[in-house]
């Protein structure tokens, strides 16, 4: 089997080291030379080229391109495709891309790794990043079963723990635990930068450790992600942030009216809840 794998990104980068370290042939495709010879250089992948060319012999194809490049990429991949190709992507929303790549080529499966990083581009490309992750397939009614069958069996050497959903299902879900927790992440260090005395901001920005780093990372990640997850899955992450602030207001609620039981009765049920999410 041979692997092809557009955008030699973070995502692309880590995917192309886990296959190759399992002796897959791997070819790689992006935008620019000095990233396909790096991707060489690295171990990413076997054979690189700026030219989607290159993919023609592949018989499994991973899109990794920022959102927006998705359908356009496999719009012009599709000439190059051998007719029982399979290809996925591992974009970050679903219900937007799915639908349109599976018009463009039938053997398309909808699929997205759970696993990132702050870093991003083809030297934060690391081994082993998506083991113990979820990996959620999206597949349609229409799609074949057997495309689901090999993208399942070779995302399962990954490590990954596989899950399945409809890409709207997928949608509302992620807005939950990955595109809201970006939003919040993002205000929670724009409203500390907005201290207005420089002594106080100085002395936070010192003293900001293991919990501070904790709930900013994702905000602080990739710009062209966040604003992409936004524009891409706008409506259910406007109804998450909606019920977010909601919930914010009642927290205010308690601690300006002095509510402390209201109060401890949310930390005690969201020490709680916690678990549900983080095994
Ligand atoms: P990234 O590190 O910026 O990688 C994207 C790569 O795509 C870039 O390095 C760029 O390579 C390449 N590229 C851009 N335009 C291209 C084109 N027209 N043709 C071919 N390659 C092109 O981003 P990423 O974090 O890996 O994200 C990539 C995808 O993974 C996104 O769709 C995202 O939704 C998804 N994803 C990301 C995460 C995460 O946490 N980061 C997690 C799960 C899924 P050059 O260097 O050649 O310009």
């Amino acid at each position: 089997m041979k692997i092809g794998i557009i955008g030699l990104g973070l995502i692309g980068g880590c995917l192309g080291l886990d296959f190759r370290s399992q002796a897959y042939k791997v070819l790689g495709v992006s935008r620019q030379q000095s990233t396909c010879d790096i991707a060489v250089e690295k171990g990413v992948v076997d054979e690189s080229s700026t030219s989607l060319e290159l993919l023609a012999t592949a018989d499994l194809i991973f899109i990794c391109t920022p959102i927006h490049l998705l359908v356009p990429t496999l719009e012009k991949l599709t000439p190059y495709l051998k007719p029982q190709a399979i290809v996925t992507d591992v974009g970050s929303v679903k219900g937007a891309i799915v639908a349109n790549c599976s018009r463009l080529w039938p053997n398309f499966v909808g699929g997205h790794p759970m696993a990132g990083k702050t870093e991003q581009g083809i030297n934060a490309a690391q081994l082993g990043l998506f083991v113990n992750t979820p990996y959620l397939i999206t597949p349609l009614e229409s799609t074949p079963h057997f495309a689901v069958k090999i993208l399942t069996e070779i995302v399962e050497k990954l490590g990954c723990q596989i899950y399945y959903s409809s890409p709207e299902e997928h949608d509302r879900a992620v807005a939950w635990i990955s595109h809201l927790p970006v939003m919040i992440s993002t205000s929670l260090i724009q409203a500390c930068a907005e201290e207005q005395d420089l002594n106080i901001r100085q002395l936070a920005e010192n003293l900001a450790s293991s919990g501070f780093r904790d709930t900013s990372r994702v905000g602080g990640g990739n710009p062209e992600l966040g604003l992409m997850m936004a524009k891409y899955n706008r409506q259910a992450l406007l109804i998450s942030l909606t019920n977010y602030r909601q919930n914010l207001d009642e927290i205010i609620d308690y601690i300006a009216g002095e509510k402390w039981q209201e109060l401890e009765k949310i930390l005690v049920s969201s020490n709680q809840y916690r678990d549900n999410f983080i095994q």
